[in-house]
């Protein structure tokens, strides 16, 4: 299901990108992922007189970043008075500001560059609708006010239903994430940034104190390296695998038929909801989001756009939903991004990633700190982040949880028997089924044209689940996701599934 973002097929057009590799290549800096963080990494550094060389395996913006709902904000949900009690106010500090910087520098991106993404000054609400998450906003509203940050306890907003508080944010922002990064994307290529689009790299290996990436048949030498792709797609060494899982969310965008009221929402507590406005063609509409849950696991349409359709139907009586779309973002165990050096073994490749759904502004912090380190500059903020931490787990259940869940598709769930026999698979549904011991995993489409694929991830191994909404097979431990005739969509996998023919 396309996005909102992704209906202007023309935003790209006169963009002059690369598609084949022919030949080995030799850059100061390879780049390995064109979402909003490598193209703002390749931003920054072709300006600073880099020599850059980007590689996406896809389209731009076709993943995370083209799905996002596109708020910049340092208001993260309930996070500050979490951040004080765990790192301590300086901690805390840092990190809000380190936020507010990067919407700052997004403005002047947009300025100095002329970039038209929509870019709108907006007010960023965390709001409760419910009398006993009073405490809580409270606690949140005392743990950013002691970090001198000037916010708004309110009870009063611009949604349609009464609210209990909200916290209030001034001058955040919001944009149309694609325009953005196509402005990125003009810049780079105008500063000589060579941005190869359907380019999978497989690899990345050190050549004495070089780089070497693997990708089309071809080697990128490099001095740096900078792994963008979203979800790390090298498991050894760096084992991000063992701290990071992804969570999905879902969004719709109706046409509201009546005026809407400025801001940016989002509920204090689960199950999520967000709410912005957004220009489409002439008219304003208003994008409905959350419900998520970790990918991979079971949901349906009812418990997803179902709700989202709910609220938009109580509200809007008279709507019309005109984009539905679904996707998802890694969160670390401790909830901090993992930024800076990929591991200790390899200095100079770099990684930003985990930025639990808060990427727009956390992407911008980590390309500046991880421009910083390539030009040998500090950077205050590169301590908050560090990718090689190896601090004691403070999310306990979650790391169990984890455990557990690669446990049953690495082993157990391989070893049970499907429940479901061929017949039993409904048209336009999918399921595993056993054949001669095997498992295989089915879709018959709306004409009953089957589809079988060998449903064991590519990326570590894990035991597949059937999603009903999307029609695609996906990892319920590292959030993988794969088409049902087999083709890899999302990381960290990069590979297509097995098929079987029939
Ligand atoms: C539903 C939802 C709503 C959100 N809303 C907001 C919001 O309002 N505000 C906010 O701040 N954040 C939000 N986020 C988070 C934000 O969208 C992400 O954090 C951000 O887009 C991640 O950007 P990225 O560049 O890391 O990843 P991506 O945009 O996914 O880019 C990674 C790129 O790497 C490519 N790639 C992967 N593997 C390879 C390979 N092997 N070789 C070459 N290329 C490869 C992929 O194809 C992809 O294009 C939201 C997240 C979700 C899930």
């Amino acid at each position: 299901m396309s996005s909102l973002w992704l209906s202007q097929n023309e935003i790209f057009e006169d963009i002059d990108f690369k598609s084949n590799i022919n030949e080995d290549i030799s850059t100061d800096v390879c780049i390995i992922g064109a979402g909003i963080f490598g193209l703002t990494c390749g931003y920054y550094l072709t300006k600073l007189g880099y020599k850059v060389t980007i590689l996406e395996k896809d389209e731009i913006s076709s993943k995370a970043t083209g799905h996002t709902t596109g708020k910049i904000t340092s208001q993260h949900g309930l996070f500050y008075d979490y951040l004080t009690n765990s790192y301590g106010h300086k901690f805390a500090r840092d990190y809000l500001y380190a936020n507010e910087e990067a919407i700052q520098n997004i403005k002047n991106i947009i300025d100095e560059e002329n970039i038209n993404c929509d870019f709108k000054y907006q007010n960023a609400f965390v709001y409760t609708t419910n009398k006993e998450e009073l405490p809580i906003i409270k606690k949140e509203y005392k743990a950013i006010t002691d970090l001198g940050y000037n916010c708004e306890l309110v009870t009063k907003t611009g949604l349609p239903f009464n609210i209990v508080s909200a916290i209030c944010f001034k001058n955040q922002a919001d944009f149309h994430p694609v325009k953005y990064l196509a402005g990125l994307c003009k810049c780079i290529i105008k500063r000589n940034g060579e941005i190869y689009i359907n380019t999978t790299a497989v690899d990345v290996k050190m050549d004495n104190s070089d780089y070497i990436t693997y990708a089309n048949g071809h080697q990128i030498k490099s001095k740096f390296v900078i792994i963008a792709t979203h979800y790390p797609f090298i498991n050894f060494p760096g084992f991000y695998f063992t701290k990071m899982y992804q969570s999905t969310s879902y969004l719709i965008a109706i046409d509201p038929k009546r005026t809407l009221a400025n801001g940016m929402y989002i509920s204090a507590t689960s199950p999520t909801l967000s709410f912005r406005t957004a220009s489409y063609g002439n008219k304003e509409v208003l994008l409905i989001g959350g419900m998520d849950h970790k990918t991979g696991h079971p949901s349906s349409y009812k418990d997803t756009y179902g709700k989202l359709e709910e609220v938009a139907k109580k509200y809007y009586p008279d709507s019309d939903i005109l984009f539905r779309w679904d996707t998802r973002d890694c969160i670390s165990l401790d909830k901090l991004p993992y930024i800076g050096s990929f591991s200790t073994a390899m200095p100079n490749m770099f990684v930003g990633t985990g930025f639990k759904k808060w990427g727009m502004t956390l992407s911008n912090v980590a390309s500046n700190i991880i421009v910083d380190k390539i030009c040998g500059n500090y950077n205050k903020y590169s301590y908050l982040f560090k990718a090689t931490r190896l601090k004691p787990i403070k999310n306990h259940d979650e790391f169990k949880n984890m455990l557990v869940q690669s446990t049953n598709s690495l082993l157990l769930d391989k070893l049970k028997r499907p429940q479901t026999s061929f017949d039993e698979i409904a048209s336009n549904s999918g399921s595993i089924i056993e054949v001669n011991g095997q498992k295989v995993g089915i879709y018959k489409d709306e004409n009953d044209k089957i589809y079988a694929v060998k449903p064991i991830c590519t990326h570590l191994g894990c035991l597949l689940s059937w999603n009903d909404i999307d029609k695609t097979w996906d990892c319920p431990c590292h959030g993988s996701r794969f088409n049902f005739d087999g083709k890899n969509l999302y990381d960290p996998a990069f590979k297509d599934l097995d098929t079987y023919d029939l």
